[in-house]
């Protein structure tokens, strides 16, 4: 098993005394206040790394300290890097570990939702390099990733948002229970309660990676939402919104798109759009030609627009292109939709 839960911090005890000598935690500095006061309780030595909170922090500087750090504490590629944080923190300690020593072993405990549904699992490890995201990285599993739901009661309501963007995302590819489940939900902040939501989306997540770990083909479909959704983002630069925010109005105007090519229907269509707009309000800026010039632009596409679209709620499929006039089509119908 990749993922393991925590009822008790406790349970780390044996996790980090038998596997390894040397311990480092590396964490943020939201998490060092929030969470890892937590770990007091355990009977191990640590040393940590703390960085600045912040995606802007997920950068070459702080990847050199990390690395810098782990050869000040003499670690060996047996000993064992602990990332304690949210997507940040598992996708630079996962490159620090993957660099060291061409391989140190580490663990990620994620304490973001996102971190627990998406970015804690399946080894894709990165920084932000020349003002482009995760445009440095490489695939490295951890040895496992242990998830202690508890940590969830600490985070910002935008925060577990942000999660829950990817959350719907899950529930289209699933579809079935899983989606009336999600649709059915009313309190986001009641989400540290449901473990089984959040296994239940791990297990989707797990399933993909396996069957593509090196994201050349079925892992695609998981970029649902993230072609139109990264494109807002960057137009946006609206710091008050998360990625997970842009992901869901990505998966909401990608649904349309698929909905106008003829290969979604009305009541899917319906059913994704209601859910969307229950958590999410329109972004601000919504210029069709600056979201067109973006995703020609994504790292994803060469010289065509392609994109993971719904075929079906529980049936979402990669690499359909996408046209402007489609775009242009979709957001009309956007537009007036609520
Ligand atoms: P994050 O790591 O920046 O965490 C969000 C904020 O919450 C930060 O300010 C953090 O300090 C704070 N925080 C974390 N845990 C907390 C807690 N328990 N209580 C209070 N505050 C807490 O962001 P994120 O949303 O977790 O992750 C986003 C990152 O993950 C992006 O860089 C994205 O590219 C990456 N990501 C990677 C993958 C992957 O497969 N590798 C998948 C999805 C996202």
């Amino acid at each position: 098993m990749n993922t393991a839960y925590l009822s008790t911090i406790e349970e780390l005890n044996p996790v980090l005394i038998n596997s390894n000598s040397k311990v480092v935690i590396l964490t943020d500095s939201n998490v060092q206040l929030h969470c890892l006061p937590l770990f007091k309780r355990l009977n191990v030595y640590y040393e940590v790394i703390v960085l600045n909170a912040g995606e802007v922090n997920k950068n070459i500087d702080s990847l050199q300290l990390i690395l810098e750090k782990l050869f000040n504490f003499g670690m060996s590629k047996n000993d064992l890097l602990v990332n304690l944080g949210g997507g940040v923190i598992s996708d630079i300690g996962g490159l620090a570990a993957a660099l060291y020593k061409r391989g140190l072993n580490y663990i990620n405990i994620p304490t973001t939702l996102m971190g627990m549904i998406d970015a804690a699992h399946g080894g894709k490890t990165a920084i932000n390099f020349n003002e482009i995201k995760n445009s440095l990285g490489l695939f490295y599993k951890p040895l496992k990733t242990y998830i202690y739901t508890p940590f969830l009661q600490t985070l910002p309501t935008d925060e577990i948002k942000n999660g829950f963007g990817e959350i719907i995302k899950y529930g289209i590819i699933a579809g079935g229970e899983l989606f009336n489940e999600i649709s059915s939900i009313t309190d986001i902040n009641d989400l540290y309660k449901n473990k089984s939501l959040i296994t239940k989306c791990i297990d989707i997540k797990l399933s993909i990676v396996e069957k593509d770990f090196f994201d050349i083909g079925a892992r695609k479909v998981l970029n649902l939402g993230h072609t139109i959704g990264h494109a807002l983002e960057s137009i946006n630069e609206d710091l008050n919104q998360s990625h997970g925010f842009y992901v869901a109005h990505g998966i909401a105007i990608e649904s349309i798109i698929s909905f106008k090519k003829g290969l979604l229907s009305e009541g899917d269509l319906d059913s994704i759009l209601v859910l969307v707009f229950r958590f999410f309000n329109k972004p601000k800026e919504c210029n069709i030609e600056h979201i067109w010039q973006k995703c020609m632009h994504d790292k994803k596409n060469t010289n065509q627009v392609i994109a993971s679209l719904p075929l079906g709620i529980g049936n979402v499929s990669e690499g359909i292109e996408i046209t402007k006039l489609e775009l242009n089509e979709a957001f009309f119908f956007y537009n007036g939709f609520y």
